[in-house]
């Protein structure tokens, strides 16, 4: 099964594509966290992207693609993958259906705006894993602390406000526009965020049929 998580960010699609991932055993990609990580390391694609993202702009297509191209040749891709914040522009929709990936279904997680910049300050994320967390809605089992590696839970720099009505807007202007495109292939399906999250995974689950 290859499935793409769509959603504005903070719409809580990564929590979920980590859910799905777990249920149905196969790997997320979420090009985010392979970002960070390569900001981390100072990698080639790292340092091009770092000012992209610190801005709240989206990184260009080819080094994101190329990231993609590389990390769905692996090993345990075969049998499946969850993308997760790729494709984001048309432009990355295609680079996928040109390296002959068919995607079974897009999952939309759809969240108000006003109800994302309400959640955003609450957002946290492994530094070493990337396991996102919420300090009300999917707190760590200790204050700070991953649940799943002895990483830290910290706060974005890219998760202040200013930036996030910025990232806002490029979702509405770049990312949006997929909604249309997987919806006439027939491979959408819309998931309404909910208060818990417990109830977004049931209704998720629900519409993968997983
Ligand atoms: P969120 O979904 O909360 O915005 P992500 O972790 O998915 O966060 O992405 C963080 C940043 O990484 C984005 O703001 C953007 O700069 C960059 N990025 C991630 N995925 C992509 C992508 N597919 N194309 C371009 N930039 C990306
Ligand atoms: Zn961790």
């Amino acid at each position: 099964m290859k499935l793409i998580f769509l959603g504005a960010p903070g719409s809580g699609k990564g929590t979920q594509a980590e859910y799905v991932s777990a249920k149905m055993n196969i790997p997320p990609i979420s090009t985010g966290n392979m970002l960070r990580e390569a900001v981390k390391n100072g990698t080639d694609a790292g340092l091009s992207a770092k000012a992209y993202m610190d801005r709240g702009d989206l990184v260009p297509d080819e080094v994101v693609i190329g990231i993609i191209k590389d990390r769905v040749a692996q090993e345990d891709c075969k049998d499946g993958f969850i993308l997760d914040g790729f494709p984001r522009t048309v432009e990355q929709a295609q680079a996928l259906e040109d390296m002959g990936i068919k995607i079974d279904l897009a999952v939309e997680i759809a969240v108000p705006d006003d109800r994302i910049c309400e959640r955003m300050g609450g957002r946290r994320v492994c530094d070493k894993c990337g396991a996102s967390y919420h300090v009300d809605y999917k707190p760590t089992k200790v204050d700070g602390k991953c649940d799943s590696c002895d990483g830290n839970a910290v706060q974005r720099a890219d998760d202040v406000p200013e930036t996030v009505l910025s990232r806002l807007k490029t979702y509405h202007e770049k990312t949006a526009p997929l909604l249309d495109f997987y919806g006439k292939l027939g491979k959408l399906k819309t998931v309404e965020g909910q208060i818990e999250i417990e109830d977004t995974k049931r209704l998720t689950f629900e519409a993968i049929g997983c």
